[in-house]
Protein backbone atom coordinates (compact mmCIF):
# COMPACT_ATOMS: atom_id res chain seq x y z
CA UNK A 1 0.00 0.00 0.00
CA UNK A 2 1.29 3.53 -0.77
CA UNK A 3 2.14 5.81 1.98
CA UNK A 4 -0.57 8.22 1.38
CA UNK A 5 -3.70 4.82 1.65
CA UNK A 6 -3.37 3.62 5.22
CA UNK A 7 -6.35 1.91 7.45
CA UNK A 8 -7.25 1.61 10.88
CA UNK A 9 -9.42 -1.22 10.88
CA UNK A 10 -11.86 -1.61 8.30
CA UNK A 11 -11.72 2.68 7.50
CA UNK A 12 -9.44 3.45 4.81
CA UNK A 13 -7.88 6.69 5.16
CA UNK A 14 -6.21 8.43 1.71
CA UNK A 15 -4.28 11.67 2.12
CA UNK A 16 -4.49 14.74 0.10
CA UNK A 17 -2.44 17.93 -0.35
CA UNK A 18 -3.71 21.12 -1.59
CA UNK A 19 0.36 22.96 -1.72
CA UNK A 20 2.18 24.28 1.47
CA UNK A 21 2.91 27.54 3.09
CA UNK A 22 6.37 29.11 3.82
CA UNK A 23 6.79 30.77 6.59
CA UNK A 24 9.46 31.53 9.51
CA UNK A 25 9.40 29.13 12.41
CA UNK A 26 9.39 31.95 15.33
CA UNK A 27 6.56 33.70 13.19
CA UNK A 28 4.78 30.33 13.53
CA UNK A 29 6.13 29.05 17.40
CA UNK A 30 6.83 32.33 19.01
CA UNK A 31 8.27 30.38 21.78
CA UNK A 32 10.87 28.37 19.97
CA UNK A 33 14.42 29.52 18.82
CA UNK A 34 16.57 29.20 15.32
CA UNK A 35 18.93 26.93 17.60
CA UNK A 36 16.28 24.73 18.23
CA UNK A 37 15.33 24.07 14.92
CA UNK A 38 18.68 24.06 13.25
CA UNK A 39 20.18 21.27 16.00
CA UNK A 40 16.89 19.18 16.45
CA UNK A 41 14.71 19.58 13.29
CA UNK A 42 16.75 19.92 10.55
CA UNK A 43 14.59 18.43 7.97
CA UNK A 44 11.97 20.54 8.93
CA UNK A 45 13.56 23.41 8.44
CA UNK A 46 14.55 24.86 4.38
CA UNK A 47 17.22 27.94 5.33
CA UNK A 48 14.89 29.55 7.39
CA UNK A 49 11.74 28.71 6.77
CA UNK A 50 9.00 25.79 7.15
CA UNK A 51 6.47 24.91 5.45
CA UNK A 52 3.29 23.62 6.98
CA UNK A 53 1.39 21.15 4.25
CA UNK A 54 -2.22 22.03 3.73
CA UNK A 55 -3.39 18.27 3.99
CA UNK A 56 -6.80 16.98 3.90
CA UNK A 57 -8.02 13.42 4.64
CA UNK A 58 -10.38 11.19 2.40
CA UNK A 59 -11.86 8.63 4.62
CA UNK A 60 -14.25 5.74 3.64
CA UNK A 61 -15.88 4.36 6.72
CA UNK A 62 -19.12 2.02 6.29
CA UNK A 63 -19.91 3.00 2.53
CA UNK A 64 -19.84 6.61 3.33
CA UNK A 65 -17.04 8.66 1.50
CA UNK A 66 -15.60 11.48 3.83
CA UNK A 67 -13.44 14.32 3.65
CA UNK A 68 -11.84 15.93 6.58
CA UNK A 69 -10.89 19.63 5.59
CA UNK A 70 -10.43 21.35 1.98
CA UNK A 71 -7.56 22.78 1.87
CA UNK A 72 -6.44 26.46 1.35
CA UNK A 73 -7.40 26.93 -2.30
CA UNK A 74 -4.81 29.15 -3.06
CA UNK A 75 -4.26 29.62 -7.32
CA UNK A 76 -1.91 26.46 -7.49
CA UNK A 77 -3.62 24.89 -5.35
CA UNK A 78 -3.77 20.80 -5.71
CA UNK A 79 -6.51 19.15 -3.58
CA UNK A 80 -8.57 18.76 -7.17
CA UNK A 81 -5.91 17.26 -9.09
CA UNK A 82 -4.88 15.31 -5.99
CA UNK A 83 -8.74 13.64 -5.98
CA UNK A 84 -9.02 12.97 -9.76
CA UNK A 85 -5.68 11.52 -9.39
CA UNK A 86 -6.28 9.20 -6.64
CA UNK A 87 -9.66 8.28 -7.91
CA UNK A 88 -11.92 10.51 -5.72
CA UNK A 89 -14.73 12.17 -7.62
CA UNK A 90 -16.05 15.19 -5.81
CA UNK A 91 -19.89 14.15 -6.76
CA UNK A 92 -19.37 11.36 -4.86
CA UNK A 93 -18.05 12.64 -1.58
CA UNK A 94 -21.08 12.22 1.03
CA UNK A 95 -20.02 14.22 3.68
CA UNK A 96 -17.06 17.10 4.10
CA UNK A 97 -16.33 18.08 8.06
CA UNK A 98 -14.38 20.84 8.76
CA UNK A 99 -12.47 21.10 11.68
CA UNK A 100 -12.80 24.33 12.27
CA UNK A 101 -13.26 27.78 9.79
CA UNK A 102 -9.44 28.72 9.17
CA UNK A 103 -9.01 29.86 5.34
CA UNK A 104 -6.62 26.70 4.57
CA UNK A 105 -9.59 24.71 6.01
CA UNK A 106 -12.35 25.35 4.16
CA UNK A 107 -10.50 27.01 0.70
CA UNK A 108 -12.31 24.26 -1.15
CA UNK A 109 -15.98 24.27 -0.16
CA UNK A 110 -17.17 25.96 -2.75
CA UNK A 111 -15.82 26.59 -6.48
CA UNK A 112 -17.18 29.50 -7.79
CA UNK A 113 -20.19 29.99 -5.52
CA UNK A 114 -21.26 26.65 -5.77
CA UNK A 115 -20.43 23.49 -3.42
CA UNK A 116 -17.39 22.03 -4.96
CA UNK A 117 -18.90 18.74 -3.25
CA UNK A 118 -22.59 19.16 -4.55
CA UNK A 119 -23.90 16.01 -3.24
CA UNK A 120 -22.21 16.38 0.04
CA UNK A 121 -23.72 17.79 3.71
CA UNK A 122 -20.91 19.89 5.23
CA UNK A 123 -20.56 20.09 9.05
CA UNK A 124 -19.05 22.53 11.22
CA UNK A 125 -18.96 23.63 14.92
CA UNK A 126 -21.42 25.51 16.08
CA UNK A 127 -19.15 27.79 18.18
CA UNK A 128 -16.66 28.19 16.01
CA UNK A 129 -19.56 29.14 13.17
CA UNK A 130 -20.71 31.58 16.20
CA UNK A 131 -17.20 32.87 16.75
CA UNK A 132 -16.42 33.54 12.87
CA UNK A 133 -19.87 34.96 12.03
CA UNK A 134 -20.33 37.37 14.79
CA UNK A 135 -19.91 40.79 13.20
CA UNK A 136 -16.26 41.77 14.63
CA UNK A 137 -14.60 38.44 13.61
CA UNK A 138 -16.16 38.43 10.29
CA UNK A 139 -15.36 41.92 9.11
CA UNK A 140 -11.99 41.09 8.82
CA UNK A 141 -12.65 37.24 7.53
CA UNK A 142 -13.43 37.42 4.30
CA UNK A 143 -12.41 33.59 3.50
CA UNK A 144 -15.78 33.27 6.32
CA UNK A 145 -17.87 34.99 4.06
CA UNK A 146 -16.66 33.91 0.83
CA UNK A 147 -16.52 30.04 1.51
CA UNK A 148 -18.42 29.19 4.59
CA UNK A 149 -21.43 31.60 4.56
CA UNK A 150 -22.86 30.44 1.22
CA UNK A 151 -23.30 26.85 2.79
CA UNK A 152 -26.10 28.33 5.01
CA UNK A 153 -27.84 30.20 2.35
CA UNK A 154 -27.49 27.10 0.12
CA UNK A 155 -29.45 24.28 3.25
CA UNK A 156 -25.93 22.05 2.78
CA UNK A 157 -24.09 22.57 6.44
CA UNK A 158 -24.91 20.89 10.06
CA UNK A 159 -23.75 23.02 12.91
CA UNK A 160 -22.80 20.65 15.85
CA UNK A 161 -22.44 20.80 19.38
CA UNK A 162 -19.64 20.46 21.58
CA UNK A 163 -20.37 17.49 22.92
CA UNK A 164 -19.28 14.13 21.24
CA UNK A 165 -20.67 13.67 17.62
CA UNK A 166 -21.35 10.22 15.94
CA UNK A 167 -20.66 10.63 12.41
CA UNK A 168 -21.00 6.97 11.36
CA UNK A 169 -20.31 4.03 13.59
CA UNK A 170 -16.34 3.78 13.18
CA UNK A 171 -16.49 7.96 13.48
CA UNK A 172 -16.76 10.92 15.79
CA UNK A 173 -16.58 14.25 16.30
CA UNK A 174 -15.14 15.46 19.45
CA UNK A 175 -14.30 18.98 20.58
CA UNK A 176 -10.57 20.20 21.02
CA UNK A 177 -10.85 23.53 21.74
CA UNK A 178 -8.33 26.42 21.45
CA UNK A 179 -6.76 27.09 17.99
CA UNK A 180 -9.89 28.29 17.60
CA UNK A 181 -13.21 28.36 19.94
CA UNK A 182 -15.07 25.20 18.47
CA UNK A 183 -12.02 22.98 17.22
CA UNK A 184 -12.99 19.69 16.20
CA UNK A 185 -10.55 16.73 16.17
CA UNK A 186 -11.98 13.02 14.42
CA UNK A 187 -11.84 9.49 16.60
CA UNK A 188 -11.60 6.39 14.58
CA UNK A 189 -12.75 3.14 16.09
CA UNK A 190 -12.91 0.02 13.94
CA UNK A 191 -12.51 -3.60 14.33
CA UNK A 192 -10.06 -3.24 17.31
CA UNK A 193 -7.75 -0.37 15.94
CA UNK A 194 -7.35 3.52 16.81
CA UNK A 195 -6.83 6.21 14.71
CA UNK A 196 -7.16 10.27 15.22
CA UNK A 197 -7.54 13.00 12.56
CA UNK A 198 -5.90 15.55 14.70
CA UNK A 199 -6.67 18.82 13.01
CA UNK A 200 -4.85 21.42 14.05
CA UNK A 201 -4.05 20.56 17.64
CA UNK A 202 -0.73 20.46 16.30
CA UNK A 203 0.70 22.46 13.50
CA UNK A 204 4.42 20.50 13.50
CA UNK A 205 6.22 17.39 14.62
CA UNK A 206 8.51 19.59 16.71
CA UNK A 207 5.37 20.33 18.87
CA UNK A 208 5.78 15.96 19.91
CA UNK A 209 8.40 17.13 22.78
CA UNK A 210 7.92 21.15 22.42
CA UNK A 211 4.46 20.43 23.20
CA UNK A 212 3.93 24.11 24.94
CA UNK A 213 4.55 25.53 21.88
CA UNK A 214 1.24 27.10 20.67
CA UNK A 215 1.11 28.73 16.89
CA UNK A 216 1.14 32.24 17.10
CA UNK A 217 -2.65 32.23 15.46
CA UNK A 218 -4.32 30.25 17.76
CA UNK A 219 -7.27 32.27 19.24
CA UNK A 220 -6.64 31.03 22.63
CA UNK A 221 -2.90 29.93 23.31
CA UNK A 222 -3.64 28.26 26.87
CA UNK A 223 -6.73 26.72 26.00
CA UNK A 224 -4.83 25.84 22.94
CA UNK A 225 -1.91 24.45 25.17
CA UNK A 226 -3.97 22.49 27.53
CA UNK A 227 -5.79 20.58 24.67
CA UNK A 228 -2.54 19.97 22.94
CA UNK A 229 -1.00 17.89 25.82
CA UNK A 230 -4.08 16.02 27.01
CA UNK A 231 -4.56 14.91 23.19
CA UNK A 232 -0.60 13.75 22.41
CA UNK A 233 -0.68 12.35 25.81
CA UNK A 234 -3.50 9.96 24.67
CA UNK A 235 -2.39 9.49 21.46
CA UNK A 236 1.12 8.37 22.87
CA UNK A 237 -0.70 5.96 25.16
CA UNK A 238 -3.10 4.04 23.38
CA UNK A 239 -1.05 4.30 20.24
CA UNK A 240 -3.52 5.86 17.51
CA UNK A 241 -2.67 5.74 13.33
CA UNK A 242 -2.88 9.84 13.20
CA UNK A 243 -3.40 11.83 10.21
CA UNK A 244 -1.80 15.26 10.73
CA UNK A 245 -2.73 17.62 8.11
CA UNK A 246 0.26 20.22 8.91
CA UNK A 247 2.89 17.42 9.47
CA UNK A 248 5.25 16.75 6.00
CA UNK A 249 4.90 13.86 3.97
CA UNK A 250 1.10 11.99 3.90
CA UNK A 251 0.89 13.07 7.62
CA UNK A 252 0.13 9.86 9.04
CA UNK A 253 2.22 8.78 11.59
CA UNK A 254 2.29 8.18 15.53
CA UNK A 255 3.63 9.99 18.63
CA UNK A 256 6.03 7.65 20.21
CA UNK A 257 8.47 7.62 23.36
CA UNK A 258 11.87 7.48 22.40
CA UNK A 259 14.91 8.27 24.33
CA UNK A 260 13.01 9.38 26.92
CA UNK A 261 11.56 12.30 24.09
CA UNK A 262 8.12 12.10 22.66
CA UNK A 263 8.66 12.10 19.29
CA UNK A 264 6.47 11.84 15.74
CA UNK A 265 7.17 8.95 13.57
CA UNK A 266 5.78 9.04 10.31
CA UNK A 267 4.72 5.72 8.99
ZN1 LIG B 1 -4.42 25.13 9.71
Amino acid sequence: MPNDTTSVGNVELIALTDGQGDMQPLEVFPASSLEIWQSEYPDLLDGDQIHPRFGTTAVRSGGNLIIVDTGLQAPDGTLMSEMRDKGIEPSTVDLVILTHLHPDHIGWNLTDGSPTFPNARYIASQTDWDYWTSPEVIEFADHVKKQALPLKDLNVIDLIGNEDYSITDELTAVSTPGHTPGHISIVIYSAGERGYILGDVAHSPAQAHYTDWSPSFDVDPDLSRQTRHAVLDKLEANGALVSAGHFPGDGFGRFVREGGRRIWRGI
